[in-house]
């Protein structure tokens, strides 16, 4: 049976006065704030949903949609919000994390460092782009590297604020490997900063969440010395 778009009470959404919230990116909660029916409607509804509404904004902007090279704007970018840039709002899409025996023993810690990341911002809804630094201390069991990778992607694929995603890779990490041993650190560009408002380019933004061993300050270090250290490749 086919979803009907009134099954979305978009209406009931409350008004969050966007000039309260200016420029400062505060004010969020740590959870992704998502709709209790935010996966009522398949993702095939959503893309044309989202294709009939993207092509009233680019009409409302004055655009020729007869022009062949805007008339397939409208789908191309539903698509990609819905199964590219925010496929990472979907739990079916979240990467399972196998764990494995750790065989060699190795009991120190492990850092995949210069994760690179593209997310979106939530208050602006354009581009954030980094690097993220995951790091954590092996409890017996260890996972495959590229989890770490597709981990931070997930959570990156879906409108962001830098430090909720900095905890929630923390927090997922830490559930995935069973330990409490976890540290990650983000370094991003934000394209809301850079664009528009004070349209600064040079600065980055840089968020850091340390749990269990890496709150000792001996480890902390390492970590940074360790993320810091030049690459040799
Ligand atoms: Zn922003």
């Amino acid at each position: 049976m086919k979803q009907k778009e009134t099954s979305l009470n978009t209406t009931e959404i409350k008004n969050i006065h966007a000039e309260e919230l200016g420029d400062n990116h505060v004010g969020f909660s740590m959870e992704t704030p998502i709709r209790e029916d935010a996966f009522a409607l398949d993702d095939e509804l959503k893309i044309e949903l989202i294709e009939k509404h993207f092509k009233e904004i680019m009409l409302i902007l004055g655009l020729d949609l007869n022009d062949d090279s805007l008339s397939g704007t409208p789908h191309r970018v539903a698509k990609m919000y819905v199964t590219e840039m925010f496929q990472g709002l979907n739990p079916k899409n979240l990467p399972e994390a196998k764990l494995f025996d750790n065989k060699y023993q190795y009991k120190n810690m492990l850092i995949e460092k210069n994760i690179s990341f593209h997310s979106v911002c939530e208050h602006h809804f354009v581009p954030i782009t980094g690097k993220a630094h995951v790091a954590y201390i092996p409890n017996g069991k260890v996972v495959g590297l590229s989890k770490l990778n597709r981990i931070v992607r997930y959570f990156a694929q879906r409108p962001q604020v830098q430090e909720r995603m900095t905890v929630q890779i923390v927090n997922m990490l830490k559930e995935a490997l069973a330990t409490d041993d976890v540290a990650v650190i983000i370094e991003a560009d934000h394209m809301c900063v850079a664009m528009r408002g004070v349209r600064d380019i040079t600065s980055s933004t840089i968020t850091s969440e340390f749990s269990g061993k890496f709150l000792d300050g001996k480890n902390r270090e390492e970590l940074l010395r360790l993320i810091t250290m030049e690459n040799n490749k």
